[in-house]
């Protein structure tokens, strides 16, 4: 009984650690609107990096035509290739080849890599266009989603910051990844030009766009997690002077990095960050993205059969990093069965621990929903913070026609496009996540915002931005 007692204590401590109270939440907001400021106003002002993308006008509709995609972002990658009709906003179709990247391409030369991917970029452009019969269209475009840190020189050039997820190929470093996969597609003699490199938040709220104007602001969370959105050029303190154009641009917040105080952190963040190998990095990623809630979940675990003996002797698959992919906590958490067999197959199967009583079992589930819930919210804290730095989360008062005073503004319609993994394939988080949009918005405002799924948005979104950046024929 005391150590039931014990076990309770540490999902009491967990609850009271990330708790995210709507005052909580408000304060989260207000500090990724700050962040925002600081990372626009010069290079290095925040943790955010605020990244130009030089995009000032995303796809409305009118586009026409075939354009092709490729989506290089981890071990796999994807050819797109998507039909546009003559009506607004029409998408005939859209064919997908999907490839791994071979293992000793992730770590060779990028003449190796890029050859490889143009050569399956050029199988599938013949393969298409035979089927179809369009092997007359010359001057194809591509728009090139590349989920590495870029440092945009244009809308179709940038250079390689730093590789992440497991590539590194050090000779592209500092380099033109554009340039570097327009001439591996010249050497396989295949007609097609490289529009645009965009992040894959970028292509998302391309695909928004295109669908509907309201659309400004993009998220991703699926295995990691990022947003963009369409800033005022004038806002860009760190690049005025450069910019010739008075509109708007996109703007990659690389908002993983983000960083807050009021951030509820507890000690299992504070170890999955001291053993991680990008320690520091990445912190709002860290308490979000699918890659790391299981892990919480795992730890959390691990504590408990450490502080008593109700999930029997420790079972040493609990000290194994990322054992506990999120997929399998979503399925604890969403476990519907009365006795929650599910969880007992998944600690069972996954985590050596058997015969586990209900009332344990029980127990986890209301960790995967502490550590879920929190993940969601903070989300959620961070998509306001983005409305408010622009202007669209009511804070300056509202009218529903005229201004009163002239200090009230009228609200506007706001859609937020959304992709990943984690979002679309979790129920419950992806509840808690719309449910705390709104709780934060308040009654008023919250039926102003809305929140869509843009299904493959990464790829068909950078062919979309690939028709808008066309040239001129
Ligand atoms: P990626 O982000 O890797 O490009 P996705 O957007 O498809 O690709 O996201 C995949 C991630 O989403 C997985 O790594 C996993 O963390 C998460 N995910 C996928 N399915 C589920 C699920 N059923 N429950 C919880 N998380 C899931």
């Amino acid at each position: 009984r005391r150590k039931w007692r014990k076990v309770v204590k540490v999902l009491e401590e967990l609850e009271e650690c990330c708790s995210t109270s709507v005052e909580r939440l408000r304060q989260v907001v207000d500090a990724m609107a700050v962040e925002m400021h600081a990372g626009l106003a010069s290079e290095g002002g925040s943790k955010l990096k605020m990244l130009l993308t030089f995009i000032h006008n995303l796809p409305n509709g009118d586009e026409q035509g075939t354009y092709y995609a490729l989506v290089l972002g981890g071990t796999n990658f994807r050819v797109v290739r998507v039909r546009l009709g003559e009506e607004k906003s029409a998408i005939l179709g859209h064919d997908v080849d999907r490839k791994p990247i071979p293992e000793h391409l992730m770590t060779s030369t990028s003449e190796e890599l890029f050859d490889f991917i143009a050569s399956s970029l050029k199988e599938f452009v013949e393969r298409e266009e035979n089927i179809l019969e369009v092997s007359q269209v010359k001057g194809r475009e591509l728009g090139f989603t590349f989920s590495f840190p870029v440092k945009q020189l244009s809308v179709s050039s940038g250079t390689l910051i730093k590789w992440t997820k497991g590539f590194s190929i050090p000779d592209m470093v500092g380099r033109d990844v554009s340039a570097s996969l327009q001439q591996a597609i010249s050497r396989r003699g295949l007609d097609m030009r490289v529009a645009a490199l965009v992040n894959d938040t970028v292509g998302t709220l391309a695909l928004g766009h295109y669908h509907d104007e309201d659309t400004v602001v993009a998220v991703i969370i699926g295995t990691g997690t990022n947003a963009c959105y369409l800033e005022r050029a004038d806002a860009i303190i760190k690049c005025q002077g450069l910019l010739t154009t008075s509109g708007g641009m996109v703007v990659n917040m690389e908002w993983g990095n983000f960083w807050s105080s009021h951030l509820p952190r507890t000690c299992y963040d504070i170890d999955l960050d001291g053993e991680s190998p990008n320690s520091n990095d990445q912190g709002f990623e860290k308490m979000i993205s699918g890659m790391y809630l299981g892990d919480i979940v795992r730890r959390v675990i691990l504590r408990m059969s450490l502080e008593s003996d109700i999930f029997g002797p420790v079972s040493s698959k609990l000290s194994e990093p990322f054992i506990l992919r999120t997929p399998l906590m979503s399925a604890m958490h969403e476990d519907s069965s009365h006795d929650l067999t599910e969880v007992a197959k998944i600690l069972n199967d996954v985590l050596g621990i058997s015969e586990v009583p209900l009332k344990v079992r029980k127990l986890v589930v209301n960790v995967c929903d502490v550590v879920a819930r929190r993940a969601a919210r903070l989300a959620a804290a961070g998509i306001v913070g983005i409305l408010k730095k622009i202007g669209r989360d009511g804070s300056g008062g509202i009218t529903s026609g005229r201004s009163r005073g002239g200090t009230s503004i009228k609200m506007r319609r706001t859609v937020v496009a959304v992709e990943g993994g984690l979002y679309t394939s979790y129920t419950l988080f992806r509840e808690y996540l719309n449910e705390a949009v709104a709780e934060i918005l308040g009654d008023d405002i919250s039926p102003y915002v809305t929140l869509k799924v843009m299904e493959d948005g990464s790829g068909i979104g950078a062919a979309l931005l690939a028709a808008s950046h066309s040239a001129p024929s």
